[in-house]
């Protein structure tokens, strides 16, 4: 192993030790985009779970937005190489959305709540993303020129449950970022896909090319400001514990579905609450 893997794994590491994201009688189900991120932060889960010996469940989990094989064949090795089983669940059919939200905001709401409310379902007490350091600091970026400070709270490495529906959200790669994880994957011949997974590109998506700018800037700084990420991501995380997640408020369940939400109906139901899929039909989708 190279000298920066080794470090990698130390940093990856030190996260899962220090904030508890592993422990003993966890059933943890990991969400697998494909991507460099959540295929690192699999191996990492996995690797650190065999060599400390936790007894510990850990599954891959994927939300079928794309099925082809530029997705399916490294999430199929990536399984075989670690030996585990990938779930997947067919989502609703967002192409067929006609609202007027932004078909990435729909995209995005429909994820939540799947790796939410499925992985519960199937038994699991935690969720395991693959979001990143450089992640975590663009939304803070993003939340805080916005002033929305209640999700400040969020931007930890485990982000406890605070409703009986609600998982336990466990980030391992909290303190690294895109260019430390696409190396890491490349140097351990971890199995990714090499595109950018969004299948509406074409359509309207403009959510991957805008955080793509957030990225550059975060890394033009660090080349005239060396430790810039690593400062940027202590201090959020320093920030992260100041804020009460009380303010967020107290979660309802949604009077549709009955998953957790903040207000009356959740995202999810509202979204396609005037669509032509009735509420059978997209729990008939929902194969698993
Ligand atoms: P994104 O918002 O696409 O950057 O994804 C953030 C995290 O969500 C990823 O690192 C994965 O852990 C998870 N994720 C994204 N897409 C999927 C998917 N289709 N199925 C399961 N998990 C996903
Ligand atoms: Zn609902």
């Amino acid at each position: 192993m190279t000298g920066f893997a080794e470090r990698y794994i130390k940093s990856v590491f030190r996260t899962i030790e220090e904030n508890r994201l592993v422990e003993e009688g966890d059933r943890i189900f990991a969400a697998l985009s494909g991507g460099k991120d959540s295929s690192s932060m699999v191996y990492c889960l996995k690797k650190f779970v065999d060599e400390k010996d936790i007894e510990c469940e850990l599954r891959g989990f994927y939300i079928n937005l794309d099925d082809s094989e530029e997705v399916m064949n490294p999430l199929e090795e990536l399984m075989d190489m670690l030996d585990m089983d990938l779930i997947r669940i067919d989502p609703p059919d967002i192409t067929k959305y006609k609202g007027s939200r932004p078909i990435c905001s729909v995209c995005g709401a429909v994820k939540r709540y799947l790796m939410n409310k499925i992985p519960r379902e199937m038994g699991a007490n935690k969720l395991a993303t693959g979001h990143n350091m450089d992640d975590f600091i663009v939304f803070f970026l993003k939340n805080l020129i916005g002033k929305n400070y209640s999700w400040i709270s969020n931007f930890k490495p485990r982000v406890d449950s605070t409703h009986p529906k609600l998982l336990t959200r466990i980030r391992p790669l909290f303190n690294v970022g895109n260019k430390e994880n696409e190396r890491f994957c490349n140097e351990m011949n971890i199995p990714y896909a090499r595109k950018h997974i969004c299948r509406f590109k074409a359509r309207e998506c403009s959510y991957n090319r805008k955080r793509d700018n957030w990225y550059n800037v975060l890394y033009e700084i660090e080349r005239w400001n060396r430790n810039f990420r690593r400062q940027m991501i202590s201090a959020i995380e320093d920030l992260s514990r100041l804020f009460s997640r009380e303010k967020e408020g107290r979660l309802n369940e949604c009077s549709v579905c009955g998953e957790p939400t903040s207000g009356k109906i959740c995202t999810y139901c509202r979204i396609f609450k005037n669509q032509q899929m009735t509420k059978n039909s997209l729990n008939q989708r929902m194969k698993y």
